[in-house]
């Protein structure tokens, strides 16, 4: 039995982890659920399955929660969550945590010697220098839950990382791909938020939109896999069937490939080493004749080449590119800027930041608030 914890059960990613763990309770217990505000499906998802403890980070849903509990011992705020993140009870935990505030989590579990389940893409984009050589030297695995990752690491099994020649990260294109960038400023946030192929949540699903994901994605793979970026190419591939290739020395390649549907990722990374079976999936190549691919443009999604340069130029820009963006998105999706104004507004915070060659935690938690209020004052909001 893999006991498990979940930050962020009430999310989309969450939401389907818990749905797998329902599918499979002879092999894994839920030891701790947390939520930022949905008390409501927290509580409901508390009742179901009997977690030992639940933490809400919106400290006003305390007392409605602590009202209706009976086994389950509460926790809030922050401090609750990273106490959570320090439970050695836990075999592994979920961090599906939205944006950057997944990091300090992140770093928690780590410190505390426990294997992570990493949803929370943005831990790596901002402090890959500094989760992953923490990780490994505190001998935890970080399994990755995007499903080009969770596509390369799959690709890897068996095979050695000094052999890999090319990454070929794959990219669906999201709804924009035909769309002249010149309409970019029409687009509308249910646009935005209507993926052609992947159900996700909101804010991944804006990345997905103006393809900053991809850019995230490529940081994330160059910490992941100790990989050059200029190693890693990115193809865009509108079916979403084949996850992300690897070009070995020898010019054989290595695909991942499945509907897409994010319970298998999820899953995988809390199977691992095992796989089990997910009902209700049945590929069918019939449908999928044609897998076409077809190269990037970054003069149109120009937050793929500011992920670039971020992650060219290191220290303190990932961290900015990061936190502008996630604070971008959620004035995108409360109508107050222009979708077309994300990357602007990126690139301009951005290049007016002060440099830090190689921050500390301490560091990149003052650049966020600075980036926080910097963004403020440029927004006028
Ligand atoms: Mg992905």
């Amino acid at each position: 039995m893999k006991k498990i914890g979940i930050l962020g059960s009430t999310g989309s990613v969450g939401k389907q982890a818990l749905q797998i763990i329902e599918n499979n309770l002879d092999k894994f217990q839920i030891i701790f659920l947390t939520a930022n505000t949905n008390a409501d499906l927290l509580l409901e998802q508390s009742k179901k399955f009997k977690p030992k403890f639940i933490c809400i980070n919106d400290k006003n849903k305390k007392d409605y929660l602590s009202k209706s509990l009976n086994q389950t011992k509460l926790f809030f705020g922050k401090e609750g969550i990273l106490e959570l993140c320090n439970n050695q009870e836990v075999d592994l935990i979920l961090n599906s945590i939205v944006g950057y505030h997944g990091l300090e989590p992140t770093l928690q579990i780590i410190n505390s010697g426990i294997d992570i389940a990493l949803s929370n893409k943005e831990s790596i984009v901002q402090a890959g220098h500094i989760v992953i050589p923490l990780a490994k030297k505190n001998d935890v695995n970080i399994f990755p839950v995007d499903s080009e990752h969770s596509a390369l690491w799959q690709c890897l099994i068996g095979e050695d990382s000094k052999t890999i020649k090319k990454i070929i990260l794959t990219a669906s294109g999201g709804p924009f791909r035909k769309l002249n960038e010149n309409e970019f400023h029409k687009i509308t946030k249910s646009e935005a938020l209507n993926h052609p192929n992947w159900s996700m949540g909101e804010k991944i699903s804006i990345d997905s939109a103006t393809m900053m994901n991809k850019g995230f994605e490529l940081i994330e793979t160059k910490w992941l896999f100790d990989i050059n970026v200029d190693k890693i190419e990115i193809v865009v591939h509108p079916q979403s069937i084949v996850h992300s290739m690897i070009e070995f020395i020898d010019g054989s390649i290595k695909a991942q490939l499945s509907d897409p549907d994010m319970r298998i990722p999820i899953q995988f990374a809390l199977s691992y080493p095992h796989r089990y079976e997910i009902k209700n999936i049945n590929f069918n190549v019939n449908n999928f004749l044609k897998l076409s691919f077809e190269p990037v443009n970054l003069k149109k999604f120009k937050c793929i080449k500011l992920a670039y340069d971020a992650i060219k130029l290191g220290g303190s820009y990932p961290v900015v590119l990061n936190v502008a963006n996630d604070l971008l998105v959620e004035l995108f999706l409360n109508e107050k800027i222009l979708f077309n104004m994300i990357p602007k507004y990126i690139e301009k915070t951005m290049n007016s930041h002060h440099v830090i060659k190689n921050p500390t935690i301490q560091e990149i938690s003052e650049i966020t608030k600075w980036t926080e209020n910097y963004i403020k004052e440029m927004v006028k909001i």
